[in-house]
């Protein structure tokens, strides 16, 4: 029996949302997932174990990580209950400009004499980056109390995802102001998250899944080095190229299904060689 992991599945989600729409998947679905993740023995790690077992250290042979993309308030409202009471610890790639201030929110946990709370409503994907565009953000994202709740509940941990989620290569006029501007957009998300959060670590998420060779460059020069793509596929320990001065991380979009459909991907994707055999068949 091997006492390590070959591969981490790196699971992304964006909502766990009762409001159907894109890149959504329900909270029955979800806690049947995670229901699935705890009783089959995974294990879910930290950004920082995630980066050590890259780096050559051993993890649990059932190790994956769990990430949710932008932050939001529905991961507060749907994943965190959900989360804690397997728990089960994920990483939220926060854009640092979106979170607003005011008391947490209702979540979907059951109060200890049964009753249920009243939600907030939950906007949709679509509905949520207009209000997002409209400056209503909270409407759509989480506030910095739940943020904060979260970590207390060690249900969440959260890395940069940019300030703004602005994909610079597209509206900026010429390269140097792509690089400008997106420097400036890192900077800022490195000393919001610390402010906020009193760290701030070297784990960034691409808006959109985009990079580029400059895109790379300037993240490296502000202080990240390990890069969250979503290019599909498990994640094997690079024991032999222990000096990478970055690494990108492949990353699992889960579907709105069952948790059978998770089963199997986590057990195709925790396999190095039937991964890329997988991968090269869908292709
Ligand atoms: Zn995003």
């Amino acid at each position: 029996m091997r006492h390590t992991a070959r591969s981490v599945p790196v699971l992304m989600y964006h909502h766990v949302s009762t409001s159907p729409g894109m890149i959504t998947v329900t909270p029955a679905n979800f806690a049947a997932q995670m229901a699935y993740v705890a009783s089959a023995g995974y294990r879910t790690l930290s950004a920082a174990e995630l980066a050590r077992f890259l780096a050559g250290e051993p993890v649990p042979p059932k190790s994956i990580v769990v990430t949710f993309d932008d932050g939001y308030l529905d991961n507060w409202v749907h994943a965190h209950p959900v989360l804690q009471r397997h728990g089960l610890n994920a990483i939220c790639f926060l854009v640092s400009g979106w979170p607003g201030e005011g008391a947490p929110r209702a979540t979907a946990a059951h109060a200890s004499d049964g009753t249920v709370n009243e939600l907030p409503h939950l906007l949709n994907h679509r509905e949520g980056e207009l209000a997002i565009e409209a400056g209503c953000a909270d409407d759509a994202v989480l506030r910095w109390s739940e943020i904060d709740a979260t970590r207390r509940a060690g249900t969440f941990e959260f890395h940069s995802h940019t300030h703004c989620h602005v994909r610079w290569d597209q509206v900026a006029g010429n390269r140097s102001e792509k690089r400008a501007k997106l420097r400036d957009d890192l900077l800022v998300a490195r000393t919001t998250l610390q402010e906020r959060l009193g760290g701030v670590s070297d784990h960034l998420c691409w808006p959109q899944g985009y990079y580029d060779d400059d895109y790379r460059e300037v993240a490296r020069e502000t202080g990240f080095r390990h890069f969250y793509t979503c290019h599909p596929g498990g994640n094997p320990s690079s024991k032999r190229t222990q000096t990478h001065a970055e690494r990108s991380i492949n990353r699992l979009e889960v579907r709105d299904r069952p948790a059978l459909w998770l089963a199997s991907r986590l057990w195709i994707h925790s396999r190095p060689a039937v991964s890329r055999a997988y991968l090269r068949i869908k292709r």
